[in-house]
């Protein structure tokens, strides 16, 4: 399956129009995938009113005509940025826009010089152009989903107190490549007893111990996209103090999911949820953001922070996941991605989120 869809260099191209610029060079993997279609591991794209170009050494030239058919293909020899500058002069754009917030300083100097004498311009935002997606990518983020949510519940027939997280997260990587996805989407995080203090614990040789909450945050990749999900579990029973705070992170989270609508601000979700903790006498132990967007990537827009100036829109998919952190003791967090749609947004995981008492 491709999901690229003729819309993405549409998309694209009203961001260069708002932008005010004449092409724009992509060269982050990510966006240059978005835009073409193609997943090799180098190239420049640039993408004109009436044109896309992409320039690729020689390891690529085959892949690139494939993957990318709505572009024009420059083989680009030992320098592919030299060969598409040539190719784009002829189509003498002034103002070209360039990722500023990817591309390394000396990287750009060189392009200035290849590209002279047109005006490179930085521009912080083109990521944006990935924020909302259409329902094939919407459906890849989805079935990343069912491979993480089924490698979770074979991580379950196995977790038990004398266990070590490292083998604990070692059974739930190996079950989400059987289960059908490309890789992991990022290191799990397996956090242990008063180690789930650690917002992004990697696991450890710990030995866990009955009556420990576990926090384990996990994803798959799927035709290039990701999933994104975190649940904590108790091995074997739970005290009064975990259960309240489990039951609070998920109140939290029941609180922003319901804020997440068309038209609301990233902030303001953040504080829906934020305000459950912190009427508990927990704001200093919630000190991350809500959520992100995910995608091709793994934190991407638009960011639910209490500083976002985004406002959600039909068809971004964003994660919810409040934490409580307590040094000392432990930590819980619960995350799921959901797809902002008109009226209620649709869960990506199909996860029970009742605290779950591991038998041991
Ligand atoms: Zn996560
Ligand atoms: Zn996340």
């Amino acid at each position: 399956m491709i999901t690229v869809a003729a819309d993405h260099l549409e998309r694209t191209r009203a961001y260069l129009a708002a932008a005010a610029a004449d092409a724009l060079l992509v060269a982050r993997p990510e966006n240059r995938r978005y835009v073409t279609g193609f997943t090799g591991s180098a190239g420049l794209v640039a993408v004109t009113p009436s044109e896309a170009l992409l320039a690729v050494d020689f390891r690529y030239y085959e892949q690139a005509e494939s993957q990318a058919p709505a572009c024009r293909v420059i083989r680009g020899g030992a320098d592919p940025a030299k060969a598409l500058a040539d190719a784009v002069k002829t189509l003498g754009p002034a103002r070209i826009g360039f990722e500023s917030e990817f591309l390394p300083y000396a990287q750009v100097e060189r392009l200035r010089e290849r590209f002279a004498p047109a005006e490179l311009v930085p521009l912080a935002d083109v990521d944006r152009i990935r924020w909302v997606k259409d329902d094939a990518e919407v459906a890849a983020i989805a079935r990343a989903g069912e491979i993480a949510d089924a490698a979770f519940e074979r991580l379950l027939e196995v977790l038990r107190p004398g266990m070590s997280e490292r083998d604990a997260a070692l059974e739930l990587e190996i079950a989400i490549r059987r289960a059908g996805g490309e890789r992991l989407a990022f290191d799990t995080v397996l956090a242990s007893g008063p180690r789930g203090a650690l917002p992004h614990g990697r696991a450890t040789d710990r030995v866990m111990e009955r009556g420990e909450f576990v926090t384990v945050d996990f994803g798959a990749v799927f035709d290039g996209y990701v999933s994104d999900c975190t649940r904590t579990v108790a091995l074997g029973t739970a005290d009064a103090r975990q259960r309240e705070v489990y039951d609070l992170v998920l109140a939290a989270q029941r609180r922003a999911l319901e804020a997440v609508r068309p038209g609301v601000a990233c902030r303001d979700v953040d504080a829906a949820g934020r305000a459950v903790i912190a009427s508990a006498g927990f704001a200093e132990a919630f000190g991350h953001a809500m959520g992100h967007g995910i995608g091709l990537d793994v934190h991407e827009g638009p960011p639910v922070s209490p500083r976002s100036d985004a406002v959600l829109e039909p068809g971004m998919v964003v994660t919810i996941e409040p934490g409580i952190y307590l040094p000392g003791w432990g930590g819980v967090r619960i995350e799921d991605a959901v797809v902002v749609a008109d009226g209620a947004p649709r869960i990506l995981t199909r996860l029970s989120k009742d605290l779950i008492l591991l038998a041991s």
